[in-house]
């Protein structure tokens, strides 16, 4: 590696560190932290982003990045070098244009956000954290305006965790999704007899279902001497660094899948986040940027594998020493795939879950545009939701407040969930060409293989690539529907006996 690119390396490894502490404190909070600590919590994070956002819009950097661009001199664009300087230049343009009490404002109103969120949901409580919400929204309006060249507002927001993806493109294929979703559902309501979940609920101790995510996870390759588990209000994954992975659940002892595919999907993203090659960590590469391709990862775990026929077989007997409950694979897989509109994002099948997403993509454009007030989100929220799922919301912890988003000001976010879907359907199908045998071997719980061809392929580039370039490195075409709905319809043909 030329002097240049090594001077650039060394001062972006100082804001990797930073990075790391920001996560540590924010998984702290939604873990570990009490309640009355959010004051110092939120003032804390906002210091910690302004000292990152001031050290990295530096002149200091655009130096040392116009210096590592000319000792390049010739080397591969896909290389770890050349792309290292094109991803740093790329995210110091975007950051420079931001003002650096914006950017502390953004971490501070993020952390409070949450704090507030976290007591409106348990109460149900829409009132209280609508002024919290307003200032995020309005946050992420000043932060739109610090942007131009862009097609629509919305862009700007997209543009940070889908890297070069547009609001139009991502209407396109959710249109194509809905369009095929919304008569599946139908078909599937009507043959809703078919299909017995009864068994999956009744009560399920948490120190059994722990027991069960326990041994389910280790055959997925959490390993204690690098991963934690712990329990938040809104599941999620962190990294603090390669071999620090900290996933959480949430227990639900009346139904024990929630809990068990939730880890599940949140062990996937922590498998992406281990697997970042050694020699990108500490750099912006190491930063994982698409959430698509994150989440791609923690829904294929989930329902390819997890709600799989071939996973079936080896869950089967785990749920039946771990929780006492007697179903065979046969019967395990057909109840947990039971597709039934309900209000909770987390916990919805696969077949609805892309409809709570195109509802919350089209209420935040509104938002951003100001075509939709705050005050009228929870009556625009319960509208949409009758008109898509047919269900009267009974209140807003079930509806406008039960994901944690829009608290800590991630606005934009929430597309990448359905994309990651499509990625994955593409994946999918690409690892059973490639991997020979795979279904046996998930049958016989051994899901290193899938795990080593998601390392190879996806996990250890890091953000050397967007989601785009990696599918057409991989695949060899964009993000599509097809492969997903293939997947997703002979799954429910099977599930269900029907055809589809
Ligand atoms: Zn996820």
């Amino acid at each position: 590696m030329s002097e240049p690119v090594e001077q650039l390396r060394n001062h972006l490894a100082t804001l990797s560190d930073l990075h790391n502490a920001a996560a540590l404190l924010q998984w702290d909070q939604q873990t570990m932290m009490p309640p009355r600590g959010r004051g110092a919590r939120a003032e804390t994070a906002a210091t910690l982003r302004r000292i990152a956002h001031e050290r990295f819009t530096a002149s200091e950097t655009g130096a040392l990045i116009d210096a590592a661009r000319a000792a390049l001199d010739g080397a591969p664009p896909d290389s770890d070098e050349a792309r290292l300087v094109a991803v740093a230049r790329r995210r110091w343009e975007k950051a420079r244009r931001v003002p650096v009490e914006l950017a502390a404002e953004l971490a501070r109103a993020a952390s409070i956000g949450h704090e507030v969120w976290v007591q409106a949901r348990a109460e149900s409580n829409f009132a209280l954290f609508e002024p919290y919400l307003r200032h995020n929204v309005e946050l992420a309006c000043q932060y739109v305006a610090c942007f131009d060249g862009y097609d629509c507002h919305y862009d700007v927001l997209l543009d940070d965790y889908e890297p070069g993806m547009r609001t139009a493109e991502v209407a396109r294929l959710f249109g194509q999704l809905k369009e095929e979703l919304v008569p599946l559902i139908a078909t599937l309501r009507e043959h809703a007899d078919r299909v017995d979940d009864a068994p999956l609920h009744g009560r399920f101790p948490v120190e059994s279902q722990r027991r069960l995510v326990e041994r389910t996870l280790a055959l997925m390759g959490f390993d204690p001497m690098g991963w934690r588990l712990d329990e938040a209000v809104h599941p999620f994954a962190t990294s603090v660094g390669r071999d620090d992975v900290r996933i959480t659940t949430r227990w639900d002892e009346s139904y024990f899948p929630a809990a068990l595919f939730g880890a599940m999907h949140e062990c996937g993203h922590g498998l992406y986040e281990e697997g970042i090659a050694a020699e990108l960590q500490r750099t912006p590469l190491g930063q994982t940027e698409s959430l698509g391709l994150h989440e791609s990862q923690s829904r294929l775990w989930e329902n390819m594998v997890g709600r799989g026929r071939s996973f079936s077989s080896a869950l089967a007997p785990l749920v039946r020493e771990c929780l006492g409950v007697g179903l065979d694979a046969e019967r395990l897989y057909r109840a947990v795939n039971k597709v039934r509109p309900s209000f909770i994002r987390v916990e919805a099948d696969e077949a609805t879950y892309g409809l709570h997403i195109i509802l919350r993509f089209e209420l935040e454009q509104e938002l951003i545009d100001g075509a939709l007030a705050i005050s009228d989100l929870p009556a625009a929220w319960n509208e949409r939701f009758r008109a898509s799922f047919g269900l009267e919301v009974p209140d807003d912890a079930h509806g406008v407040l039960q994901d944690v988003h829009w608290s800590a000001g991630l606005i934009g976010y929430f597309p990448t969930y359905a994309l990651g879907n499509l990625i994955a359907g593409e994946l999918w199908e690409r690892a059973h060409a490639d991997v020979a045998d795979l279904e046996e071997r998930i049958a016989a719980g051994q899901l290193a293989p899938l795990r080593e061809w998601l390392r190879e392929n996806v996990h250890r580039h890091g953000s050397k690539f967007t989601a785009v370039e990696l599918l057409e490195r991989v695949v060899g075409r964009p993000i599509e529907v097809g492969p997903f709905l293939s997947y997703l319809k002979a799954k429910l043909a099977d599930v269900y006996r029907l055809e589809l």
